[in-house]
């Protein structure tokens, strides 16, 4: 049976074998899916060693994403631009290396019909996932994407990479007196119950909140948004699962369908 793993640390609360799963009888697909917890040394030897064993691909979460990235022989435009990769795929002896976290991120927000052609988005965090959705969200052609993050250099740097006239890069305080139509927190904070400390201000009741932590509970920044009034709070399971649907897309060739795996993946946390 054709074998895939999801590589990362820590690696214990992976959704990703019960998406993959899911996804595989959805589609009569016969496929193994199993998470490995990787030391941190150890990310680029345990995936030759799966290669070797005759792995067809993984997906690579935090820390390793861009290891994967300096890993691969063959990148994806989407991969390019992320500097960052959550899929491999084992072709041939060679090692191929895309990015499905922006697109699982857009299809999830257009999905619950959310307009992003025009909108003024700001982005919390300048890390692996924040990288990984601008281009995504670029290609909806918003107005304009301002990155904002706890170290101001990081910000400022992953604009002059994308070097489009539509971001922009700043702190956390540098940004109280613009509007928003949507705010996408791409910083960890919320696994630490923390929240990125941006003004109270750029909550308004139109403004749509996204999280890309998800849990059973509401994350610390949706709780926060829905305090200072924000009625469209959105946390990130529709983005992961998406993300998993490109993955397995990419290695299948075939798109299974999200709707069913979200409802159940949120039922399965819910009664945790
Ligand atoms: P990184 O470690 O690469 O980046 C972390 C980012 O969070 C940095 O910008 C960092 O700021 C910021 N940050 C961390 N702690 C705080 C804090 N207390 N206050 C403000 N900012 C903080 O992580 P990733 O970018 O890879 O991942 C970010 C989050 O997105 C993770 O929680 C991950 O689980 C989630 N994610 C979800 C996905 C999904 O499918 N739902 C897919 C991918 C990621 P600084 O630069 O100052 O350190």
């Amino acid at each position: 049976m054709d074998q895939y793993r999801v590589f990362g640390n820590p690696i214990k609360h992976s959704r990703s074998p019960f998406i993959h799963h899911s996804f595989a009888q959805q589609t009569s697909q016969q496929l193994n899916y199993q998470s490995e917890l990787i030391a941190l040394d150890d990310f680029e030897m345990k995936v030759n060693k799966f290669v070797a064993q005759g792995g067809k691909g993984a997906n690579i979460t935090v820390p390793f994403k861009e290891q994967a990235y300096n890993l691969c022989n063959e990148l994806s435009e989407r991969a390019l631009a992320a500097g960052a990769v959550n899929t491999l795929i084992f072709k041939k002896n060679k090692i191929y290396g895309d990015n499905t976290d922006g697109l699982g991120l857009v299809q999830d927000l257009l999905r619950q019909h959310i307009k992003l052609k025009g909108c003024r988005i700001l982005l919390l965090g300048a890390g692996g996932a924040a990288k990984g959705v601008i281009l995504p969200l670029l290609e909806q052609k918003p107005l304009s994407i301002i990155i904002a993050n706890r170290t101001v250099s990081k910000a400022k740097a992953l604009c002059e990479q994308f070097k489009d006239k539509k971001i922009s890069g700043y702190g956390f305080d540098q940004i109280d007196k613009n509007e928003f139509d949507i705010i996408i927190n791409a910083t960890s904070a919320s696994l630490e119950n923390k929240i990125p400390k941006i003004s109270k201000q750029l909550i308004k009741p139109n403004v749509v909140c996204y999280d890309m932590v998800y849990g059973k509970e509401m994350t610390p920044f949706l709780s926060w948004a829905k305090k200072h009034g924000s009625v469209h709070l959105i946390d990130g399971l529709g983005m992961l699962v998406g993300q998993a649907a490109e993955s397995f897309r990419i290695w299948r060739n075939v798109k299974p369908e999200i709707e069913p795996v979200i409802k159940n993946l949120r039922a399965s946390l819910l009664a945790e």
